[in-house]
């Protein structure tokens, strides 16, 4: 079983829906970096039923004021990425769309090589992760109130 299919997973949630869920990335290439991902096991976008795909574009449209107000720079930039196929580099073959927030002073500089990165940060501890689910679940529940909050 993938990560993605095993409940304990939904640990670093910060907001879910019948078919969605959005996580805080164990390891995070610049801070805010998440993971859009179908709750059903799915390897690819083309998939997905019309329902699924629509909800995982509904979450990015949820999730990512919140990440601007913790992690932004109020330039409303990021990267919204998948790798999916077997030459792609995919590693865990359950879709997931990463989202990237991006800064104007972060490493990368206006460029998408932040994507190559993924496979070299460094995972964060438990504590420190745990940390920054809680935040933005407070602030999914500041910007939509706690019935919003699939959580
Ligand atoms: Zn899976």
């Amino acid at each position: 079983m993938d990560p993605f299919c095993d409940s304990s997973i939904l640990e670093g949630a910060f907001y879910t829906t019948d078919n969605t869920m959005a996580l805080y990335d164990a390891a995070p290439v610049v801070p805010g970096h998440s993971l859009i991902i179908p709750r059903r096991h799915v390897p690819d976008i083309i998939m997905l039923t019309d329902e699924e795909m629509l909800d995982m574009l509904e979450t990015v449209k949820k999730i990512g004021p919140v990440i601007f107000s913790l992690y932004g720079d109020g330039s409303g930039s990021y990267d919204l990425t998948a790798q999916i196929g077997k030459y792609s580099g995919m590693t865990i073959e359950h879709l997931h769309m990463h989202f990237i927030p991006r800064r104007k002073d972060d490493d990368y500089q206006g460029s998408s090589d932040v994507y190559g990165q993924i496979e070299k940060a460094k995972r964060l501890g438990k504590e420190e992760y745990m940390n920054e689910v809680k935040r933005l679940r407070e602030e999914m529940e500041r910007q939509y109130g706690s019935k919003e909050n699939g959580q």
